[in-house]
């Protein structure tokens, strides 16, 4: 994806107050192919969009403009010494207050709407967050808006600067050139795109709440489970046994028989029977035991 710098046409790259369909009378702006090349050299596109309502209005035709698109192509690139210095000429050819029935209308493309933008991003995969709009009107600046780009009004009149709320401001092509070559590395976050983003952030951070909220609620859940567990293990360790009964017998006579057999300590033979039956009863009533745990 390659960044593009969109272009209006009229009085930003041609001089022409009017309708022009008479290629013949083109007339490129001061330092416009230098500027254009300069773009190039940056590695922008250029794609020009222009609104052509002259034609929904039958002053001339799609032919003239193309014609008129073709004549300002050979200009900028004897200028330049480049081929296709332009890579795209988009137009608008729809108009609502027209006389030509088929082009009386609004239409997406129409400036200040940013159709021709967004097609000209599609068809050429471009990258729109690194791109930049240069005109000279409001509805040129509004269009690079509404497509989420950078925007560059090139005026001296402080009535449409009030108006067009452009990021930046020329007296020039050349300024404006100068501008996007200046900006192109600045880190750009449309205000759309920034609303865009801030609910985006209040949604994950709801979700992270909620995550923490329920990872409580399982620990919660997780600790009074082995509470439980441990509170009926203790329970049961507490219940009496027919093993636990008999292991505690043994345990009895194995004290018994020991008492035994330190009373006959005198006669080691009585005093040895004696032990090792206390010994034997002991052991037993650990065997007892362990059995009863399983
Ligand atoms: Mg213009």
């Amino acid at each position: 994806m390659q960044p593009a710098v969109f272009l209006d046409r009229d009085n930003t790259l041609i001089a022409n107050d009017g309708d022009l369909g008479d290629a013949s009378l083109v007339r490129l702006l001061d330092g416009v192919p230098a500027a254009l090349k300069s773009l190039r050299d940056a590695g922008f596109r250029l794609v020009v969009v222009t609104n052509q309502g002259g034609v929904a209005r039958g002053r001339y035709g799609e032919a003239d403009v193309d014609a008129v698109h073709r004549r300002i192509a050979e200009l900028v690139d004897a200028a330049t010494g480049m081929e296709r210095t332009i890579d795209r000429f988009y137009y608008c050819p729809f108009h609502p207050e027209g006389v030509v029935a088929e082009y009386t209308r609004e239409h997406p493309w129409r400036k200040p709407q940013p159709g021709m933008i967004v097609q000209a991003a599609a068809d050429m995969q471009l990258d729109l967050a690194k791109s930049f709009l240069i005109g000279d009107a409001p509805r040129d600046v509004e269009a690079g808006r509404r497509a989420g780009i950078r925007t560059v009004l090139i005026t001296r009149d402080a009535d449409r600067i009030a108006r067009a709320h452009a990021d930046f401001v020329a007296a020039d092509f050349a300024e404006s050139a100068s501008i996007v070559l200046h900006q192109r590395h600045e880190v750009f976050v449309p205000q759309e795109i920034a609303r865009t983003e801030s609910r985006h952030t209040a949604a994950t951070r709801r979700v992270r709440l909620r995550t923490r909220d329920e990872g409580a609620e399982r620990i919660r859940k997780a600790v009074l489970e082995l509470t439980d567990e441990l509170r009926s293990d203790r329970n049961r360790r507490r219940e009496s046994t027919p093993l636990r009964f008999v292991a505690t017998a043994l345990v009895l006579v194995s004290l018994l028989t020991a008492t035994f057999a330190f009373l006959n300590l005198a006669d080691l033979l009585s005093f040895a029977r004696w032990g090792s039956a206390a010994v034997l009863a002991l052991l037993l009533s650990i065997v007892a035991l362990l059995v009863d745990r399983r």
